[in-house]
């Protein structure tokens, strides 16, 4: 496996950065992550618009011209041997010799990226879903931010699992479902679907978009709205989304069936149109 560091592709397990990077001491980074079907890049230009927003809002360099980050994700994507690859890359804003929450001047951000094999999700979630719990939302007020700063979402995550769940699906201050530990949330209730509205107290993820286009081509009734816990109890289906999963099926919320206790109709209708976008995509 190769990855990139700076300027350079070398075997993964000889990437080296210094302990005084900003990302290290601080978790002063951001990241993506991003799918790739047939070896293309999918959906790549949401991806490289959310990144240089997260970039903007940090105020870290941004260390590469949009057609330099493409080749480079190509190139990288070509070095390995799978069809369907994910990409994890991430820039911190570098290294810095003083420990100062103030950045220093003139830093150069450190880039680093690799890829990994994109496997499908298991027969078992297909046919089964995912339990999901609801948890208090304990992160910061900038979701919008792919921050690499995932310490809140690791111990959500962990929290879900000493409660016997997958994943744990978050509600905010005001007591709204704002999204999951990695994932978007979507309800359906009688054929239509729910999802929270995009802001700062959530990642505007891109395969949440995917799904918004792929329902509205499908012309399945979607809106953008306030979800309450109750509007989440009693939905019909709930999904959650993200890049290496697609939408995955949660048929049991804090210990009570959702819908049948199955993976709902709506469900297999739009994991079967995302199924038909990737392969004409990789066709294309
Ligand atoms: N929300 C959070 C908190 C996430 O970490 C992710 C995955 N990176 C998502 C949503 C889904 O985003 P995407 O569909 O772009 O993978």
């Amino acid at each position: 496996q190769i990855a990139y560091l700076n300027g350079e592709f070398i075997p993964i397990e000889k990437a080296q950065i210094s302990p005084q990077d900003r990302g290290f001491l601080f978790g002063d980074g951001v990241y993506e992550v991003i799918p790739v079907y047939g070896k293309k890049l999918f959906t790549f230009q949401d991806h490289l618009e959310r990144l240089k927003n997260s970039l903007k809002a940090t105020s870290i360099l941004n260390p590469l011209e949009d057609d330099a980050w493409e080749r480079l994700l190509q190139k990288l994507v070509d070095m390995h041997p799978w069809k369907n690859q994910y990409i994890y890359l991430q820039v911190t804003r570098g290294v810095q010799m003083q420990r100062d929450h103030l950045p220093a001047d003139c830093l150069s951000p450190t880039l680093y990226a690799y890829t990994n094999e994109l496997k499908p999700v298991s027969e078992a979630i297909i046919n089964q879903g995912i339990k999901a719990v609801t948890l208090d939302d304990i992160r910061w007020l900038r979701c919008d931010i792919k921050a690499i700063t995932l310490l809140p979402n690791i111990m959500m995550k962990m929290a879900a699992k000493n409660q016997g769940a997958d994943d744990a699906i978050l509600i905010d201050r005001d007591g709204l479902v704002a999204e999951g530990t990695s994932n978007n949330v979507f309800i359906v209730k009688n054929d239509a679907l729910f999802t929270p509205k995009n802001g700062s107290r959530i990642l505007p993820g891109i395969t949440r978009s995917v799904i918004q286009s792929l329902a509205e081509q499908h012309s399945l009734p979607l809106s953008e709205t306030d979800i309450t816990l109750s509007d989440l109890e009693n939905a019909d289906e709930i999904w959650l989304t993200s890049s290496t999963k697609d939408a995955l099926p949660v048929t049991e919320l804090n210990g009570h069936l959702i819908g049948q206790g199955k993976p709902g109709p709506v469900w297999q209708k739009i994991q079967q149109y995302f199924e038909e976008t990737k392969q004409q995509f990789i066709q294309q």
